[in-house]
């Protein structure tokens, strides 16, 4: 039986760009997709930092154009790569904030914060993220929150899925499980329209979001979820189309104007955020214009672009959509015309181009679009949570099974990768085999596991190695049973047994290289939690100069109706002006000032204005 836990647990899908949390309502028998204290119901994944405080959300994303070194967006890109992967260069030259190579080849992202440059993981960027979301969810529910779902791309990696949980544990949540991002718009899907169905259902997922893109195809059967196959691209999204919206503009100012912006950053991200909201303007017409005031040099940039243009310029990205449509059908051994429903999920899905070749590809059938696009994923996350949580008695009982995205073997002898488990196999899973000794006496055997496609192991991602030692002396060919085990989470363990001594050996999630060490996550946690203490410091200061600010204005207001009663000696009035001088210096002050200096000022201020409206002393 599945394991359950106590609390009420929610969804969360981190993405790239936006987030969305979302919570199953026993009472009301549904999900509540959470708004944010802005009122909205996606969270951009931006967080910034500035010489007062650190900002996440909507507050990061709005000003992003006067701070851009100091604004993080797209960890979801970082999270598990390292500094040397070819992604993350092209990315970095995109990036207004810079990365550098932290321990381990992993990549770190450099901030300036209070005056200080910080070094951060991408899982730190994720964790304050995640832990807005939660404080968003504690605020709606009235509760504290300790459980989460979190939801990934399905193509995401062991190391991105494991620091993905990493970045769950420096935000003081527990992860309770991961589920592949169109498996839960799938059952987002599903509940919705189950009441529709009768007998067995294939429902194809498209999903198109900021940075990543994912494809699966499920059989849905009353309660039973089923994933047949999954593909994508932890790497493709609505961000390439900006970029390449920004490339076509950065080469018509640069044509007009003999000057180049790409080493501008406020310039380039100024563009970028027009170049966006063109890009979403074009799926509803059919040419739009871009306008940034003084957007270098003093120069005023203002063009047009058409939906053609538009399509022209990301044309090979679309049919590269498509190919991984393509492919997923071949894995699950489906003819398209077996296909029930084409779902589409992730902003990027609302492009006019990328529907009509879909559209096609399914001999032109309809393409189901009424889920919420931005809300599918997070809904499907809120369901599970449910499902795995303590005391929820009107969730559907639902049975969600998962394939794995990668295949995952052992490195044999030539280079050979030995596939112990193929990709789409359904999730959780073991796999065990036994394999010979290859020499004489041999008293240990290393292995070395393996994710990925290829026939040459090294062409493959190296997880990990491990060694079984102490083996007694034996000829060639003694045997070795070696398991591959897949939980539901998609993590793996890999474990080396010699039968006939009980000795084993395994690679945990502790020991795996890439991964942060425990202590690291601890540190990690230390430094999440002096954040938040810093930000609360912060917002308590800010709270006690609003209060001084409003005092000093009603000192003012009452002072002038005294003067004109003439209630109060004069040597009283002097006093008041110069404490009224002293506490607007303090305001405008350029220095930092002490949240104590503050507060005795309030607290003298107070009693002056009681003092002038009771007339008491
Ligand atoms: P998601 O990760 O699903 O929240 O998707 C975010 C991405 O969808 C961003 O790149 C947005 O620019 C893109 N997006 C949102 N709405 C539209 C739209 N109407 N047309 C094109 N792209 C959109």
């Amino acid at each position: 039986m599945t394991k359950k836990y106590e609390g009420r647990a929610v969804g969360i899908d981190l993405g790239t760009t936006y987030s969305c949390v979302a919570v199953w309502l026993d009472e009301n028998n549904r999900v509540e997709i959470i708004h944010n204290e802005q009122g909205n119901k996606t969270t951009p994944s931006f967080v910034a930092f500035t010489d007062n405080e650190r900002l996440i959300g909507d507050a990061a994303k709005n000003q992003t154009a006067s701070n851009a070194e100091n604004t993080v967006f797209d960890a979801k890109r970082l999270i598990g790569r390292k500094f040397n992967d070819s992604v993350v260069k092209k990315d970095m030259m995109l990036w207004p904030f810079k990365v550098v190579a932290g321990d381990n080849g992993k990549p770190l992202i450099v901030v300036k914060y209070k005056g200080q440059e910080k070094h951060l993981c991408a899982e730190e960027i994720s964790s304050m993220i995640l832990t807005k979301l939660r404080e968003i969810a504690e605020k709606y529910l009235d509760s504290p929150v300790k459980n989460v779902v979190v939801t990934v791309p399905a193509y995401f990696c062991d190391a991105q899925r494991k620091a993905t949980i990493d970045a769950g544990a420096i935000a003081g949540v527990n992860v309770i499980r991961i589920i592949n991002e169109p498996t839960a718009a799938a059952l987002a899907y599903g509940l919705d329209k189950r009441s529709n169905f009768v007998g067995e259902k294939n429902i194809f997922v498209f999903d198109l979001g900021g940075g990543t893109f994912d494809v699966s195809i499920l059989t849905i059967n009353d309660k039973d979820f089923q994933v047949k196959a999954t593909g994508g691209n932890t790497h493709l999204g609505g961000e390439d189309f900006d970029n390449r919206m920004v490339k076509y503009f950065v080469d018509e100012f640069k044509r007009k104007n003999k000057v180049d912006i790409t080493r501008n950053p406020r310039a380039l991200r100024r563009l970028r955020t027009a170049c966006e909201r063109a890009k979403r303007v074009l799926s509803f017409s059919v040419v739009t214009t871009v306008e940034v005031d003084s957007l270098f040099q003093g120069i005023d940039f203002f063009s047009s672009i058409t939906r053609a243009k538009f399509e022209e310029i990301n044309m090979d990205i679309f049919e590269e959509c498509m190919e991984t449509v393509k492919n997923c059908l071949t894995d699950s051994k489906m003819n398209k015309s077996t296909v029930n429903d084409v779902v589409l999920v992730g902003g990027s899905s609302r492009i006019p181009k990328v529907q009509q070749l879909l559209k096609e590809f399914f001999n032109g059938k309809d393409l189901c679009m009424s889920i919420n696009p931005d809300e599918a994923v997070a809904y499907g996350a809120a369901v599970q949570a449910a499902l795995l949580s303590e005391g929820f008695k009107n969730v559907p009982n639902l049975v969600l099974r998962d394939v794995t995205s990668l295949s995952l073997g052992k490195l044999d002898f030539g280079d050979i990768m030995s596939v112990m488990i193929p990709r789409n196999s359904c999730i959780p899973i073991k796999m065990t085999q036994s394999f010979g000794t290859v020499e004489d006496n041999q008293t240990s055997v290393l292995t070395e596991v393996y994710e990925g496609e290829r026939t040459k192991a090294s062409d493959n991602n190296l997880l990990g190695s491990f060694i079984l030692s102490n083996l007694p002396p034996a000829p060639r060919g003694y045997i070795i049973s070696i398991s591959f085990a897949i939980d539901e989470n998609g993590i793996l363990t890999v474990t080396a047994t010699d039968k006939s001594t009980g000795n084993m050996n395994e690679i945990s999630i502790n020991n795996y290289k890439e991964r942060l060490a425990a202590e690291e996550i601890t540190k990690l946690i230390k430094e999440a939690e002096n954040f938040h203490i810093e930000d609360k410091k912060f917002l308590k200061k800010a709270e006690v100069m609003n209060a001084l600010d409003y005092c000093v204005y009603k000192m003012r207001n009452a002072l002038n109706q005294t003067k004109h009663n003439s209630k109060l000696p004069s040597k009283d009035i002097n006093m008041i002006n110069s404490a009224i001088t002293e506490a607007s210096n303090l305001l405008d002050s350029s220095q930092p000032v002490e949240i104590e200096v503050l507060e005795s000022h309030l607290k003298d201020f107070e009693s002056m204005l009681e003092h002038i409206i009771t007339g008491k002393e």
